[in-house]
């Protein structure tokens, strides 16, 4: 049944009138104290309403690059489920993507401040660009200040709300991440993550609307002004910024080795999973990088999805694949949110090295037969995906690399990004030893962390550890 505002968004309405007051009186700077700014840093605040979100958001940017800058370049992937766009999804998603109906959601932008010549924001491309008043050296900072409202769409997507929960994640303007001294961005694509940023600093405050439950990003507290639950949370150093909300399911919070973890939920196996997760991982590549960890089992599309110290899980799974997708996104901690890679043209990056670590992550706890079993299975699906592209007259080339928008469907995506990247882990492990490929993946990440890598990067971690590696699975990325 199609609704025209749905019973979730009913229950978000205990904001009227009174929120703007209560904005008035609490100072903006009760999310500001203790913070130093050494990092460049999202300064959010969220007014949710019954069927909109009002925002107000201030970025104050520090020029960590070795380049003079004249403009900033803002990502709206919000803006990517307006109506007068393609639809967010493939067609073959629809359905499960729109399960009342499709629906489109609105960003508008209110207002921008700050020191700048003009600025411009193109629809089209889902960009804000903001030409300075002056050139932004090195090390120099510059605040802008963006007032924006969201209509989110209602959709099972990353970001919108659906009977269990409203998910705010790519919600805002969000800096394009800088390469080489340019802002890198590319058409919201369907298949793959649309997401690619630095790390950056964050403070959010949020309206927590009445019987909610929430996780996100970060470590947040609570207050209570008239009558209202206010949410004040910060994160150090994260890829991204995201928050689920839900009137229905509950939430859990438990600390291990000083990681406070927050769960919403109905499958509380969930948080042992990430608790080994986090344990392996940190064991094996590296200290983990933050102080909290948020995970919500709700309606998605995939099986999960990563944002910075929040993971997302679809509701529906059962058995092992609740363990494997945990453990999958948990991964992406490591390999998309403290150490970067460019996800728009090199998925395989990060995805690859998640699938690897998944296979890690159950041959450690007692589970080689699952293990080898993700590994056997990825080179079915590989092997079978190579065949059917001889028979139907277009053989897969291999190469893993490539915009999201170049790969031909889905299928093409998940065996060249997921599984050949995966097996490509286990060919480099007998290549140069289980050892030794480890001793690469540490000193990779720990050499990263916070920086977007490149696979020249990856590549010398491995050569650094044993000469001539790279060029070995070079060849072999380019010839299976
Ligand atoms: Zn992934």
């Amino acid at each position: 049944m199609t609704k025209n505002i749905s019973d979730f968004i009913k229950k978000l309405c205990c904001f009227v009138c009174t929120l703007l007051c209560i904005f008035c009186i609490i100072p903006f700077a009760a999310c500001e104290k203790d913070i130093k700014e050494p990092d460049t840093t999202y300064s959010i605040w969220l007014d949710i309403r019954e069927d909109k979100i009002y925002c107000t958001q201030s970025v104050s940017f520090v020029n960590k690059s070795e380049y003079i800058l004249d403009n900033l370049v803002f990502n709206v992937y919000a803006n990517a489920y307006d109506s007068s766009k393609p639809l967010p999804c493939t067609s073959q998603e629809e359905q499960d993507a729109y399960p009342n109906g499709v629906s489109f959601g609105k960003f508008e932008l209110d207002n921008v401040y700050g020191d700048f010549k003009s600025y411009n924001f193109d629809s089209d491309k889902n960009l804000i660009t903001i030409m300075l008043d002056k050139d932004l050296l090195p090390n120099q900072s510059t605040k802008i200040e963006f007032v924006y409202t969201l209509v989110p769409p209602n959709t099972n997507l990353r970001y919108g709300y659906n009977d269990i929960c409203l998910s705010l994640t790519g919600f805002y303007p969000q800096l394009c991440a800088l390469v080489d001294g340019e802002w890198f961005s590319r058409e919201f694509s369907p298949i793959g993550d649309p997401y690619f940023s630095d790390t950056a600093d964050y403070e959010v405050c949020f309206n927590l609307p009445d019987e909610c439950q929430y996780v996100c990003s970060g470590l947040s507290d609570t207050e209570e002004k008239q009558g209202e639950t206010f949410v004040y949370t910060k994160a150090s150093d994260i890829r991204d910024f995201a928050i689920i909300i839900s009137p229905v399911l509950d939430k859990t919070m438990t600390i291990h080795n000083g990681v406070e973890i927050s769960y919403l939920g109905k499958s509380s196996e969930v948080v042992e999973y990430a608790k080994k997760a986090l344990d392996t991982y940190s064991e094996i590549f590296g200290e983990y990088a933050y102080d909290s960890l948020a995970l919500a089992n709700i309606p998605f599309l995939a099986g999960g999805m990563e944002y910075g110290a929040l993971c997302v899980l679809n509701d529906q799974l059962t058995g092992i694949d609740t363990e494997s997708v945990t453990a999958h996104e948990v991964a992406h901690e490591w390999w998309y949110s403290a150490l970067g890679s460019n996800n728009l043209i090199d998925a395989w990056q990060d995805e690859g090295l998640a699938e690897y670590s998944t296979y890690l992550y159950f041959e450690k706890n007692g589970r080689k037969d699952v293990a080898d079993l993700l590994l056997n299975d990825a080179y079915v699906q590989y092997g079978n995906f190579k065949e059917l592209g001889i028979k139907v007259g277009e053989p897969v080339t291999g190469m893993l690399a490539g915009e999201l928008n170049s790969f031909a469907s889905n299928y093409h995506y998940t065996n060249l990004t997921y599984n050949k990247a995966f097996i490509l882990w286990d060919y480099a492990s007998n290549c140069m030893g289980k050892d030794n490929l480890l001793k690469a993946l540490r000193y990779y990440y720990l050499s990263n962390k916070f920086a977007i890598a490149t696979p020249d990067d990856l590549y010398n971690a491995l050569d650094n550890t044993k000469a001539g590696t790279s060029s070995i699975l070079k060849s072999w990325i380019n010839n299976c």
